[in-house]
């Protein structure tokens, strides 16, 4: 099974095989910046069940070790890895061709949320990164 998705103006896009490893929301201010958006959903799959599509991204290396991927043409964020999530590639649920298809289970870096931005979900929330939430969410593998 492959899952697509694509930026705003389609010249970059990508897609993966199998199940995603982990979905969640991130409150962090990087993540916010990026998308200019108050919340970022994402997906993490394994690198070697994923692939570019069209163009070659764009790449902001935000701090040491840090790539955030982005299309050069229309400027939508399209991808993120780190040398601290080695084997693993971070995509934007809202890139997804089809978006209603994602199920996030659990937001990160909860303790920045915004005061004015409302969720009311069940899922569970932690505060720090990935890294730092109960299950070892940097093994790709
Ligand atoms: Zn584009
Ligand atoms: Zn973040």
């Amino acid at each position: 099974m492959f899952t697509q998705g694509h930026c705003l103006c389609g010249k970059i896009g990508w897609k993966f095989e199998g199940e995603v490893t982990w979905a969640c929301y991130c409150h962090c201010d990087d993540c916010r910046r990026n998308c200019a958006a108050p919340v970022v959903a994402w997906l993490g799959v394994p690198l070697k069940n994923f692939k570019w599509l069209g163009s070659a991204p764009s790449t902001y290396e935000t701090t040491d070790g840090v790539h955030r991927h982005f299309c050069g043409n229309c400027g939508s964020p399209i991808g993120f890895e780190a040398d601290h999530y080695a084997g693993g590639m971070h995509l934007y649920a809202a890139s997804l061709d089809n978006p209603e298809d994602f199920n996030p289970t659990f937001h990160v870096n909860y303790e920045s949320k915004l005061h004015w931005l409302e969720m009311h979900d069940k899922l569970t929330k932690y505060n720090g990164t990935l890294l730092e939430s109960p299950k070892d969410l940097s093994d790709y593998n």
